[in-house]
């Protein structure tokens, strides 16, 4: 297990490792190259392809971020298609899908996309579709999707995630991406700090109701973790290393999310605000911060609920029956008021998972009472603060907080209440639900912020 905590993401590929987890785990991704100046890197996944034809794929931006340099090199040995998107923010949905599916015909071999998150989920649902294996050039090392199997896209204006493949090769190229605008690596590090908060939701879910967990992808993740935390400060200064860390973690991560068939190790609370805030923006047309710019706030907000729980007093909070207080109505009523038309379809999903039954939310909360010393110790206390996850972020140059967010006072403390209810997996907001304090906890972090 040693020995697996020592590889490079590049050194994981093709993995095969029968975990003490009960698992094997296996990465079935072939080719994975990181490094400095290594463009050239491109064509040698596609050796087996030589004298066919590849598909570029990039936008606007991202042709002149690498998409040139690779096209110059991939034209020596292959018959070149290109797809530029003239968009200079383009959005991964079905019209996009479209015009790429448009520009794959009978010749195409391989597709080549140069670019980060939304050009990597849209080649990836092409290539799922249409069964042409494609490679990513990484851009930016700005979220962990490059070595993940799902695309989410916009359909209708609502984000939907699709089965997709893994990207035949990964080629990430750090002199490329050390010139990402700064606000996507600081989305990077965003991506991984918030696996802070993410394992923690695992822990819990682990602790309390006996949920699968992975000790060795754990230690993975969070060996991930320190290494870009230790190296923040070079990322407004885009050295080498810690450009290099964060996409390393990146990458990592999402195959931690392959190895152990569940977003787990990658994706919690934080996340599920990130995810609550993008719903907003799509519903009212407003432009969201990029992915990993959005986990990071959520980060921050999360580790001020752990370092609340951290002090709680849980018999006293038994001692009230504050649980007695949630009810389906106020649960309704909160998700109705900040989704409108969207709330319904949201709580048909979550409600199976839910109780409002007296006799069944008293004894949950005896249940978690008797684990609190447990979870107290175990996740609460090992959490950072949110006084060191500022700090790291300034280090890296970043001052963004949830002001930027831009949403008013009450749709930022429904959009607390309400962000554990639009997926169905057990997290830190629903511990305080449970307990029937989670609405004395949002008030007192909107405090802080508003
Ligand atoms: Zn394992
Ligand atoms: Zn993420």
């Amino acid at each position: 297990m040693n020995e697996l905590l020592q590889r490079t993401a590049a050194e994981m590929t093709k993995l095969k490792f029968p975990c003490s987890c009960g698992k094997t785990h296996t990465v079935d991704i072939e080719n994975v190259r990181i490094g400095s100046n290594i463009l050239a890197a491109v064509t040698e996944p596609l050796q087996s392809f030589a004298n066919d034809t590849v598909l570029l794929v990039a936008d606007v931006n991202t042709y002149e971020a690498g998409g040139k340099e690779v096209e110059a090199i991939l034209s020596q040995a292959f018959r070149l298609q290109k797809v530029i998107f003239p968009d200079k923010h383009l959005v991964p949905d079905e019209k996009a899908v479209h015009r790429l599916e448009e520009a794959v015909n009978s010749s195409t071999t391989a597709m080549v996309a140069v670019g980060s998150g939304t050009l990597n989920d849209l080649t990836r649902y092409v290539s799922w579709k249409t069964k042409i294996p494609y490679i990513i050039v990484c851009t930016a090392p700005s979220m962990d999707g490059y070595a993940s199997m799902v695309s989410p896209l916009i359909v209708n204006g609502v984000k939907v995630t699709y089965p997709a493949v893994y990207p035949y090769a990964i080629v990430a190229d750090i002199a490329v991406m050390k010139k990402a605008p700064l606000h996507m690596l600081h989305a990077g590090l965003g991506d991984i700090i918030g696996k802070y908060t993410a394992l923690a939701d695992w822990k819990m879910a682990n602790l309390l109701y006996g949920e699968y967990y992975c000790e060795t992808t754990v230690e993975l993740v969070e060996k991930a973790i320190e290494k870009c935390v230790s190296s923040a400060a070079g990322i407004k200064e885009r050295s080498t290393a810690a450009i290099g860390n964060i996409i390393e973690g990146l990458v990592l991560s999402g195959m931690c999310i392959g190895m152990t068939g569940s977003s787990r190790p990658a994706s919690g609370s934080e996340h599920l605000l990130s995810h609550d805030w993008e719903m907003l923006g799509l519903m009212h047309g407003r432009e969201t911060h990029l992915h990993g710019n959005q986990v990071a706030i959520g980060t921050e907000i999360i580790l001020h609920i752990y370092q609340y729980l951290a002090e709680l007093n849980i018999d006293e909070v038994l001692r009230a029956k504050k649980y007695q207080a949630v009810t389906r109505e106020k649960w309704a009523k909160n998700l109705v008021q900040l989704f409108g038309d969207v709330a319904p379809e949201i709580m048909r999903r979550k409600e199976a998972y839910l109780s409002f039954e007296e006799a069944v939310r008293e004894k949950n909360a005896q249940h978690i009472r008797g684990k609190w010393e447990l979870l107290r110790k175990n996740v609460f206390l090992a959490m950072p603060s949110p006084q060191f996850y500022r700090e790291t972020m300034a280090r890296a140059g970043s001052t963004l907080a949830p002001a930027d967010l831009k949403l008013d006072r009450e749709s930022f403390r429904l959009s607390l209440i309400t962000a554990k209810d639009i997926r169905e997996r057990y997290g830190v907001l629903q511990l305080l639900e449970d307990l029937g304090i989670l609405e004395d906890t949002v008030a007192m972090i909107t405090d802080i912020y508003y």
